[in-house]
């Protein structure tokens, strides 16, 4: 992956994950800013171009390092709590809510990578129950390792975390750090997973299904907790027998009692993602949003859930 520019901020420009990450990019130049905000966020930037050619900036998140999961997101923890050390991703889903809540598409890593384990740190030492972190909110949590290092970073810390859980939300099949560390109980590799026919049409720049389930194989062997996410469920006019063959070629090919949780959720976008969204790609919006109107009995997909996995797993959310 090669980037034209790098923007940095001024004040981590001598951090020592700075100049790491900067030795792992391969890059044209360098421009210094005051605060990523200000490459970041401007309103008249246009995501689709910018999608186009990314560039990557390294800021200092200051502060808000967690931020409450919303009411009914669990994997069966009463505590829940979301925070990404990143911002957008490297594949193109036509349905990502992050075009909808960002102005620009550029990659933002926050490198000050410790301050999300300090703030988790605190989180648990003030609770008595096993609090969730969900990793990958407002990116994908591995895509990018190869660069970023964060999972290198974090995973070793977390497992200093006793009554914590950290899932890692992915679609990447770069599974390499999961096979240079010892499998740890308190985390969760979680694969997104859509029919084949979606991931085609609508998960551009992702791997296949077939590859992600071939790493979640690989990840079970080494003794990895595997979560399902069917969370977009993207539905288009199939039948319901398309979705139950789809849930029988997973599990067919994994080891089910390894599972650590499954969530089935439909496509969801806060209005004002939406607006901005149905501009930006007019052709998905009205697509999934006419498709989707078919999903309002969720129950029937849980049912067929239900057939392959102890429904004790299954959240819906
Ligand atoms: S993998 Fe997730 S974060 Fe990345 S583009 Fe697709 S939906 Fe968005």
């Amino acid at each position: 992956m090669k980037f034209n520019v790098i923007y940095i901020e001024e004040k981590i420009k001598d951090y020592p994950n700075t100049k790491e990450i900067l030795a792992r990019i391969n890059y044209k130049k360098i421009i210094y800013c005051e605060n990523y905000n200000q490459v970041f966020n401007p309103k008249n930037q246009n995501f689709r171009i910018q999608k186009a050619e990314p560039s990557i900036i390294l800021a200092k998140k200051e502060q808000n390092f967690l931020l409450n999961a919303p009411e009914k997101f669990t994997i069966g923890y009463s505590k829940n709590f979301y925070f990404s050390h990143m911002l957008n991703c490297v594949y193109d889903c036509k349905y990502c809510f992050l075009q909808g809540m960002f102005n620009s598409a550029h990659y933002v890593i926050f490198v000050n990578y410790l301050d999300f384990f300090n703030a988790i740190k605190s989180q648990v030492s003030r609770s008595k129950k096993t609090i969730c972190f969900f990793s990958g909110y407002d990116c994908d949590s591995l895509a990018l390792e190869k660069i970023t290092n964060f999972l290198s970073f974090f995973l070793i810390k977390f497992q200093k975390i006793k009554n914590g859980i950290l899932e890692v939300r992915t679609k990447s099949t770069k599974i390499d750090i999961f096979k240079q560390i010892k499998p740890m109980n308190n985390i969760v590799i979680a694969f997104s997973l859509n029919p084949k026919h979606i991931v085609k049409k609508f998960e551009d720049k992702t791997p296949s299904l077939t590859q992600r389930i071939k790493a979640i194989v690989e990840l079970q062997k080494l003794g990895w907790n595997i979560g399902l996410r069917f969370d977009p469920l993207i539905i288009d006019n199939s039948n319901n027998f398309i979705i139950y063959d789809f849930f029988k070629f997973i599990f067919d090919k994994i080891e089910t009692r390894r599972i650590h949780s499954v969530t089935l959720g439909k496509f969801r976008m806060p209005k004002q993602f939406f607006e901005k969204f149905s501009s930006l790609r007019p052709n998905e919006y009205f697509f999934i949003n006419k498709e989707n109107e078919k999903f309002k009995n969720i129950g029937i997909y849980e049912n067929q859930l239900r057939k392959f996995i102890d429904k004790k797993k299954i959240f819906r959310n």
